[in-house]
């Protein structure tokens, strides 16, 4: 074919152990759904190129562009705490990587592009749901500042896959910095591959960690780049729900929006993964998971620290709990933003507590109650059953601003630009599914048209910012492969 795209081929230079070579299975029908002309261009693509029928082609697996070495990655992992020593690639093929303009690589990878040798009993395809699903939830995640991998483009494949129905068929192509894992390092840990590991950790810092010298300082940036990132989904409500050892990254992006949701209501302890049966994963949770996950890492990574292996458990433990003191400070610098806050006081963290508590005894909803405080005290106050309690938040916030002697039109600035008021509400992310699924893609587009401008008043799509009516709300999601 002559598209031409540079791809490069680094990690599929890598030894054979690490990937399994083979090019996407082809589909009967490519059919555009949408490509990211904005994000492709970054990447120098041409997205008229991208969306030409040999474009298509590329996108729904049917053309390998020349010069590309399509892989299926292997990694391990623990889901739900339980070891899974292979895992690995089971629908998904890495085309290779691109240069972005940022001057970093990217991994491009073809998502539903068939079986590969990882697939174990999966179709090694996607439906069109989780599809148009991933794309929605991680392009908002990026215009809310969250770091997390990309949608590219997603594309139907005129075939149906079986699932608890029958479901239209999806490719998705995903862009990210890399698709390490922590499973990634546990598959060859596991394996006592000392040769591969370390292959690996070299790898990983070339690539997201370019100052450090060791697996020590790569496990240090690892927990710095995963404590931040916890700390930013926490301020915008956002439930991952399946926060697996293989779906966490080593270049602390978000990844996997199988079952995750952004909370309506606000209580600590929601849910809403339907596979999450005990909350391991509850919102609450999620820091600690993340040290528990951080934990695997550092474990993989022991015979790299040091060959003395009680020196390695002792340096490895101090870095994993270093995670406690960087999540509470970002945590910290996240709601000090949303509550208008330009300096630091010991006391901040007790005020934001404050609001948090009122929110979940009143299940006020997350996004408007803090976009709330940029509307001013009427339309704050009203979300609560009690307003007077409210009130009373609001005078100790008050006095705290006041102490920073900021003006209004100052506050108001700050508070809209972190709190945003267009968040992916299930029920919408639902409607555009359903839409999509009878051929209609313009709530899709609508959608992702709204989300890419989340912290901007849109007063023509104000129903975009109401939660759910009781009929629409979406209780429960479904991990979707
Ligand atoms: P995920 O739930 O997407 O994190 O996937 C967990 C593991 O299952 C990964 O190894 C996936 O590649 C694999 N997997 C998920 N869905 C499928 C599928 N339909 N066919 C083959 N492998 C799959
Ligand atoms: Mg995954």
């Amino acid at each position: 074919m002559s598209l031409h795209i540079p791809f490069e081929a680094r990690y599929a230079a890598l030894p054979d152990r690490f990937h399994a070579q083979l090019a996407p299975t082809p589909v009967s029908a490519p059919g555009l759904i949408k490509v990211n002309h904005r994000l492709a261009r970054e990447l120098g693509l041409d997205p008229a190129a991208l969306e030409s029928p040999e474009g298509v082609a590329m996108l729904a697996g049917n053309a390998v562009p020349e010069g590309a070495v399509p892989i299926a990655q292997a990694y391990a992992g623990h889901q739900f705490g339980g070891w899974n020593p292979q895992l690995g690639d089971g629908r998904a093929i890495l085309l290779g990587e691109l240069r972005h303009a940022d001057g970093a690589l990217r991994d491009v990878q073809l998502k539903g592009s068939g079986p590969t040798p990882f697939s174990r009993m999966g179709d090694g395809r996607a439906g069109l749901g989780p599809v148009l699903r991933e794309y929605i939830l991680s392009e908002a995640m990026h215009a809310l500042g969250v770091p997390t991998t990309r949608a590219l483009a997603a594309v139907t494949t005129g075939e149906r896959v079986l699932r608890e129905q029958v479901l239209p068929g999806a490719v998705f192509t995903r862009v990210a910095s890399s698709h390490l894992r922590v499973g990634t390092f546990q598959f060859f840990a596991a394996r006592d591959d000392l040769d591969a590991l370390e292959t690996l950790c070299d790898f990983a810092r070339t690539r997201h960690d370019p100052e450090a010298d060791t697996a020590l300082d790569l496990l240090r940036g690892v927990i710095a780049r995963q404590a931040d990132l916890i700390a930013r989904w926490m301020g915008l409500g956002f439930i991952h729900g399946v926060m697996n050892t293989d779906n966490m990254t080593i270049s602390g992006e978000t990844i996997d929006y199988g079952p995750c949701a952004f909370m309506e209501a606000y209580h600590p302890d929601t849910v809403y993964s339907s596979i999450d049966r005990h909350g391991r994963y509850a919102y609450r949770n999620q820091p600690e998971i993340a040290v528990w996950n951080l934990a695997q890492l550092a474990t993989a990574l022991l015979p790299l620290i040091d060959a003395d292996q009680d020196r390695a458990i002792e340096v490895a433990t101090e870095a994993v709990h270093g995670f406690a003191d960087l999540y509470q400070s970002a945590w910290l610098d996240v709601f000090r933003a949303k509550l208008g806050l330009a300096t630091a006081r010991e006391e901040d963290a007790k005020l934001a507590h404050g609001l948090l508590r009122l929110m979940a005894e009143a299940g006020v909803d997350f996004t408007l109650a803090f976009r709330g405080l940029a509307e001013g005290q009427e339309v704050a106050r009203k979300l609560y059953a009690q307003p007077e309690i409210f009130d009373a938040w609001a005078r100790d916030w008050r006095a705290r601003l006041a102490e920073e002697g900021v003006d209004a039109e100052t506050l108001t600035a700050r508070l809209t630009s972190a709190n945003p008021a267009f968040i992916p509400r299930n029920h919408r992310v639902e409607q555009a599914i359903q839409a999509g699924m009878a051929g209609d893609f313009a709530p899709f587009h609508t959608l992702v048209a709204v989300l890419e401008r989340p912290f901007d008043d849109q007063p023509e799509h104000a129903a975009y910012m109401a939660p759910a009516r009781p009929e629409e709300a979406v209780r429960e999601t479904f991990c979707g492969t």
